[in-house]
């Protein structure tokens, strides 16, 4: 099978709930990207690991409650999916830092899962944040509800890209799909994913330890 596109795919370790040792064994391994998706959790284990040269992605919800912190403490939001934590974050981000790179979470599988905002509602959000001084849009995010029929874990995600392409079509200068998870990550890399969020492969069963 050929994947869609040829962007090269980066490896986001996803380390919630991992100790910052994990961390920094991945780090040792040569890994640099980590996602988390509980902010307390995450700030303890960046003082911890102050030493290292990391990249923070923030992949949970974002409350408006913690996207000051949010602003202040990591380099890239998979997760925003409305406007007013847009704003937030870009209101709330340090001066002496660079943008905030931030990917749209889509609900693209309009279940229950009450995060990402609905594929209609993409354009006007990505306008939204591309006025936005602190915020630099880069591409789309989502998580599809968990399947193993693999026909649906590539649709679901071909739609993303889609409406990735859509978006480019009319302008916008978006480089990111991030989709995949341990899971699911060949159908996503064969969609056109550039970066996976992986956990439990790299570090093992969260529920398990
Ligand atoms: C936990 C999580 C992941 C990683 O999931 P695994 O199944 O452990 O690979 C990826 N993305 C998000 C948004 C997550 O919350």
């Amino acid at each position: 099978m050929e994947r869609a596109a040829k962007a090269p795919v980066a490896l986001l370790a996803v380390s919630k709930t991992w100790p910052a040792q994990a961390v920094r064994e991945a780090h040792a391994a040569g890994q640099k990207a980590f996602g988390e998706s509980y902010v307390q959790e995450a700030l303890g284990k960046m003082k911890e690991l102050s030493d290292l040269d990391l990249e923070w992605h923030f992949i949970g919800p974002v409350q408006g409650n913690k996207a000051r912190a949010i602003a202040e403490h990591f380099d890239w939001v998979h997760s925003v999916d409305r406007e007013k934590i847009a704003q937030k974050l870009s209101e709330a981000r340090p001066e002496n830092l660079p943008p905030l790179q931030v990917c749209i979470q889509v609900n693209i599988s309009g279940e229950d899962s009450k995060s990402g905002i609905a594929p209609a509602g993409v354009p006007n959000l990505a306008k939204i944040i591309g006025g936005l001084p602190n915020l630099r849009l880069r591409g789309l995010m989502a998580i599809p509800e968990p399947t193993r029929d693999e026909k649906l874990q590539r649709a679901r995600f071909s739609e993303l890209r889609k409406l990735k392409e859509q978006l480019c079509a009319s302008g916008f200068d978006l480089d990111t799909l991030s989709m995949g998870m341990s899971e699911d990550m060949e159908s996503a890399i064969l969609e056109g994913a550039t970066m996976v969020r992986v956990g439990s492969a790299i570090f093992g069963t969260r529920d398990r330890k």
